[in-house]
């Protein structure tokens, strides 16, 4: 049987505030444990929540990027549960009135498009962190995150794959950057994913029975747990077993998911409005406000380097769906004669540079004008290709000038005719069977040498030179 995957997303980012939602201390990431912290915080009698108004801007900011409805009227209610690191042993979240509902992302995926439905995004603060401690002293407690002002975007069943969720998360995600409401930092649990999947008939019109996958924190992750989920459920259902509504942890080392707890021992939060905080108005005034700060997002900027720059659809979307990325680009291409060079070597070695270093694009550690530098530098034929990968993994290393590091290595092409020919002859004389091969017609030896040479002059050589001194030498002989 043919097998539809339905996915809907709850993601929870950390907004970019520098205080806490309700109090005035830091949301700095880090720090020694419970320094960041007030009674508040800590959730001891008596201290009082007072929110905070760069929480609600921001909210309203993530609402208005992705289409949404702001509400003139919201409240926030208590979400009764206990786990140590909720310090009250309830976290003051959003229920029925959130800030923002009914939004939207159009994505495109290998050209097909599609919009993935909004359902609400509303405001909650993040809970501290258990430290278990790996010489057995037991388990400590760090407030530091507690109170951290989050937003919790909820999406609409409306995902069909793993490449709709990807195009998905990283839109949002692209956009929360852009406007600055979060930092996204995965690594650091800024912006983390709870999956929700079900499968079902291909034809059927009613859903299947849904698993949730809590906090995923790498795009990585969240496409193999979805892939992965979707397998187990579908071969669950092949075999005659039932799927039950469940919590599910994701283990990506095993590339696997385990039952945590079933429906049955679901909590019942006991939501009720938060007595200690009245319900937020928000003025259309504030709104109209808030959408004039909302800076040129993702699709716009791609589109325009479409038509600035002259760079392909294709590269223009993979380098907007960053923004230190596209800064990046922008800056290096406008320092720049040949365009698709950048977005060539921005796709390639800088991309790849970041994959294997683990860094994000604002962490590049160079100059966009170095990479104009660089690719100038090949342009005028003063280095050679090969040699530039060289030079770009020592600008990588010490974001000095292209040309300096050039000067100070001597990685210079040698176009020199007379001291190509004297390695030309050494490498002729030192290989006397290629030669003879050469001169029995045996072509493939003009490769062996030509290979010689370059090894012989550290790759400097103009290999045009090399190609006409060489074929010259070898006919006189
Ligand atoms: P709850 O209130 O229990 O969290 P919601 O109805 O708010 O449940 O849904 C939570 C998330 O689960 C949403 O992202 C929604 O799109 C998704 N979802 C709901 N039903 C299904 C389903 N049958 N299959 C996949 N996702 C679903
Ligand atoms: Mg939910
Ligand atoms: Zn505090």
């Amino acid at each position: 049987m043919e097998y539809e995957v339905v996915i809907g997303l709850e993601i929870h980012a950390e907004l970019a505030t520098k205080s806490k939602i309700y109090c005035g201390c830091t949301t700095e990431f880090g720090g020694e444990p419970n320094t960041h912290c007030c009674p508040g915080c800590m959730g001891m009698p008596g201290a009082l929540p007072v929110l905070n108004k760069a929480v609600v801007e921001y909210a309203i900011k993530a609402g208005l990027a992705t289409n949404c409805e702001i509400s003139h009227y919201s409240r926030q209610d208590r979400k009764h549960y206990f786990y140590p690191d909720l310090a009250k042993a309830y976290q003051i979240s959003q229920c029925d009135f959130p800030i923002c509902r009914n939004g939207f992302l159009e994505i495109n995926v290998n050209g097909d498009k599609k919009k993935i439905g909004i359902t609400r995004i509303h405001i909650e603060e993040d809970a501290g962190k258990l430290i278990h401690d790996e010489s057995g002293r037991g388990t400590f407690v760090d407030y530091n995150r507690s109170g951290v002002p989050l937003i919790e975007i909820v999406t609409e069943p409306d995902m069909r794959s793993s490449a709709e969720v990807k195009a998905f998360f990283e839109k949002l995600k692209a956009i929360l950057e852009y406007t600055a409401v979060s930092d996204c930092k995965m690594q650091e649990g800024s912006l983390r994913a709870d999956i929700n999947l079900s499968v079902r008939p291909k034809g059927q019109s009613e859903f299947g029975v849904r698993t949730e996958m809590k906090n995923l924190n790498s795009i990585r992750a969240i496409v193999r747990a979805v892939e992965g989920e979707a397998r187990r459920q579908i071969l669950e259902l092949e075999y005659g077993g039932i799927i039950e509504q469940e919590t599910r942890r994701w283990d990506d080392i095993k590339g696997e998911s385990y039952s945590m707890r079933t429906k049955e021992e679901a909590t019942d939060y006991r939501y009720m409005p938060d007595p200690d905080l009245a319900p937020v108005y928000v003025e259309q005034a504030w709104i109209d406000e808030i959408r004039a700060t909302i800076p040129e997002l993702p699709d716009d900027r791609k589109n325009r380097f479409i038509n600035e720059f002259g760079i392909p659809e294709y590269d223009a979307s993979l380098i907007t769906a960053s923004k230190p990325l596209a800064d990046f680009f922008e800056a290096a291409a406008k320092e720049s004669e040949n365009v698709k060079a950048v977005s060539n070597w921005i796709m390639g070695d800088l991309m790849k540079k970041l994959n294997d270093t683990g860094l994000e694009p604002s962490d590049i550690p160079f100059a966009p004008g170095n990479l104009s530098k660089l690719i100038s530098l090949i342009d005028e034929n003063v280095i050679s290709g090969k040699i530039a990968k060289q030079v770009f993994e020592h600008m990588w290393d010490t974001g000095e000038d292209p040309a300096d590091i050039v000067e100070k290595k001597g990685l210079k092409v040698v176009t020199d005719t007379e001291a190509i020919r004297s390695v030309v002859i050494k490498v002729i004389s030192a290989n006397p069977k290629s030669v003879e091969d050469y001169k029995s017609g045996k072509t493939k030896a003009m490769g062996f040498l030509i290979g010689q040479i370059m090894r012989e002059t550290k790759g400097k050589a103009d290999p045009q030179a090399v190609n006409r001194l060489l074929k010259a030498e070898l006919d006189e002989l």
